[in-house]
């Protein structure tokens, strides 16, 4: 009589087992580097990134806007960190905000565009380092979990990328980072609930006023039923002016669409 073979739940195991070896027989062949410093990979990494580059990922903390979370206070970018000195506006809004408050309720972000941040973003986008998605994401989660209520949050939606830059790339930054927090999360992604309608120039090059003309009716709300009353928590990679978000902000908000919308991005412009 033969012996009975493995039920098949044990499959799963093996094929883990395998995969494990095959990882670390390519580690042996090919040590991973460091997209950022060409460092090999080792303790503490969180791949793609090595162990010190993601402990040096500065994270932004309070005191900040309550509503378009810049931070209130002067940012040192040579490493010697904030001044601890609180900026002259102690009330809970930044100037602007309360000049013309957003159409977004919060917007925050993990970390300043600065440094380390700013090598991890471009190899992220135009190093074509998908793989980078991993980390920024797991910055964006931690972020998210220190200044906002997640609990609140009912789906996340990725600005979208116009078909041809997205064809172009080969892939929406926002919407890995969006899978990725939506992993940690549990929170699903409304992918194509925005679409961009037109493509625009790159916000990188223009002025603030630029950028808002250049985003102008850009993005339309597809599919308003699955975003329908909800609080949708809006990804992006950076803040700069918000020109961006803002615009996001309100085709999600426009008939039929969400409730309540909040901004979270990796990085933001100080
Ligand atoms: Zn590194
Ligand atoms: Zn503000």
């Amino acid at each position: 009589m033969r012996e009975p073979g493995p039920s098949p739940s044990a499959f799963p195991d093996v094929a883990a087992g395998w995969r494990r070896w095959l990882a670390a027989g390519l580690d042996l062949l090919f040590p991973p580097l460091c997209p950022l410093c060409r460092a090999r990979l080792g303790e503490g990494r969180r791949d793609p990134l090595c162990g010190p580059c993601w402990v040096r990922l500065p994270r932004l903390g309070p005191p900040y806007c309550a509503r378009c979370g810049k931070p209130f206070y002067t940012f040192d970018p040579d490493g010697r960190g904030d001044t601890g000195q609180p900026a002259p506006l102690s009330v809970g809004l930044c100037e602007p905000c309360q000049r013309q408050p957003p159409p977004f309720t919060y917007a925050r972000a993990a970390t300043l565009y600065h440094g380390t941040v700013r090598e991890a973003l471009h190899a992220f986008k135009f190093g074509r380092k998908p793989g980078l998605a991993r980390p920024l994401g797991d910055l964006l989660a931690e972020a998210g979990h220190a200044m906002l209520s997640r609990d609140g949050v009912d789906c996340l939606v990725p600005v979208p990328l116009h078909a041809a830059r997205e064809a172009e790339r080969g892939f929406n930054q926002s919407l890995l980072l969006a899978r990725r927090l939506s992993w940690r999360w549990g929170v699903p992604v409304a992918d194509r609930a925005l679409k961009r309608a037109r493509v625009t120039r790159p916000q990188s090059e223009l002025s603030a006023q630029e950028r808002r003309s250049n985003v102008r009716g850009a993005f339309v709300l597809r599919r308003p039923h699955a975003v329908a009353r909800a609080h949708v928590l809006l990804i992006d990679d950076i803040f700069t002016t918000g020109a961006t978000v803002s615009e996001c902000c309100r085709a999600l908000l426009s008939a039929g669409g969400a409730r309540t919308v909040g901004v979270l991005t990796v990085a933001r412009v100080p």
